[in-house]
């Protein structure tokens, strides 16, 4: 069974059909590319997944269980991590502080823990920031971080929650293209080691051509393709929307 699959999905803002009977799924241990052009639909497909929309119609299901119009926190506690299109890190607070709030977050009695939270899930926030190459910098302030390093460390946030589904909107947007591949190959390692499965967004060709299994390609509100990189590049449809040819 796949871990994520989405069903007819539809949702309409006035008279936008933002996403119009959109199906994929998405197996365990995979990076799925979404891509399409702007206002294509791809944000309003993360949003519903993640709980912060409701679809009008479709399911989202999640080994099985349809969790389309569910709270976000719910769908959180599930298992769905994400990283945000906008930098979701604390400036003020070091690498390790803006880690270790994302674990404390998820604790039941966030209140009480809040005090003396400089001493709690340490070692956990630590061993996250290893697994994004960011424990030689823990201890710097956020707000001095270069962009691909603040990227990393909202992956290690996003991975707080020990997601099975990790999704990600326009990673690698604002970066040069060493760090594009960098944080490209960084969740490679994460999928593998971590047997997660990854859906991300992606303007550059070349990055999703490079780093996804599978790709699917959405156009206003449609799903015009789907597949591995050599199927998706020569499709027809695709090179109209993307080349005009
Ligand atoms: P993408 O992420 O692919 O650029 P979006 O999902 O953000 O596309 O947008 C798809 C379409 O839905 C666009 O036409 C956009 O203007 C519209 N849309 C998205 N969100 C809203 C909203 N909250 N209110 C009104 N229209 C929206
Ligand atoms: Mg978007």
């Amino acid at each position: 069974m796949s871990l994520l699959q989405v069903q007819h999905l539809s949702r309409s803002f006035g008279g936008v059909r933002a996403l119009d009977d959109v199906s994929f799924a998405l197996p365990a241990g995979q990076l799925l590319a979404l891509i399409g052009p702007n206002g294509a639909g791809k944000s309003t497909c993360f949003n519903i997944i993640n709980g912060q929309l409701r679809p009008d119609g479709g399911a989202v299901l999640l080994e099985g269980e349809d969790i389309a119009g569910m709270a976000a926190r719910k769908i959180w506690r599930r298992g769905v991590g994400r990283t945000f299109q906008v930098s979701a890190a604390f400036h003020s607070m070091t690498v390790l502080e803006n880690v270790q709030a994302a674990l404390l977050s998820h604790h039941r009695k966030l209140s009480q823990l809040w005090r003396p939270a400089s001493a709690y899930f340490r070692d956990e926030a630590m061993q996250l920031l290893e697994q994004v190459g960011m424990a030689g910098q823990a201890q710097r302030a956020c707000a001095v971080l270069a962009y691909g390093d603040i990227k990393r460390v909202e992956l290690a946030m996003a991975l707080s929650n020990a997601p099975r589904l990790l999704l990600m909107d326009e990673p690698t947007a604002g970066m040069a293209a060493h760090e594009r591949n960098e944080l490209m190959a960084l969740t490679r390692r994460l999928v593998n080691e971590r047997g997660i499965s990854v859906l991300f967004t992606e303007h550059s060709m070349d990055v999703v051509f490079a780093h996804a299994d599978r790709i699917i390609v959405l156009a206003r509100g449609k799903l015009i393709a789907a597949g591995d990189a050599q199927a998706v590049r020569n499709d027809p449809l695709v090179r109209e929307v993307y080349f005009g040819s």
